[in-house]
């Protein structure tokens, strides 16, 4: 699997407001990210799965096509992606150093209740 090529991975957060009240990316940063994505392929189906679940569809009825290629894209530039409903959820794919953060060096164990499928 493709993974970042620039010593960069991303976080993810899910905000239950719009775009417009979203914290700003300093704020964001200092809490836990809801998910962590080491690669654009992670970050496209996350993003993708996360928006659907927040519309309550299913991938049959809305599959993201134009999207993924974009987001894909973004990711791999190292790019944060934001995206969400008018509103809310607010959700960001932020895109962090792997030298700047702890989640990297503490390897911790993702516990199964944090996997969702
Ligand atoms: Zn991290």
């Amino acid at each position: 699997m493709a993974q970042h090529s620039n010593g960069l991975h991303h976080h993810g957060y899910v905000e239950r407001s719009a775009l417009t009240h979203a914290l700003s990316a300093a704020e964001r940063r200092m809490l836990d990210p809801d998910e962590v994505m080491h690669s654009p392929d992670e970050v496209a189906a996350w993003l993708a799965g996360t928006l659907r679940a927040a519309m309550g569809l299913t991938e049959d009825e809305v599959a993201f096509t134009d999207e993924t290629e974009i987001w894909l894209a973004e990711s791999r530039r190292g790019e944060t992606i934001v995206t969400g409903l008018n509103d809310g959820p607010t959700i960001t794919a932020e895109a962090v150093y792997d030298s700047n953060c702890e989640c990297e060096r503490q390897l911790k164990p993702v516990s199964p209740t944090k996997k969702r499928r």
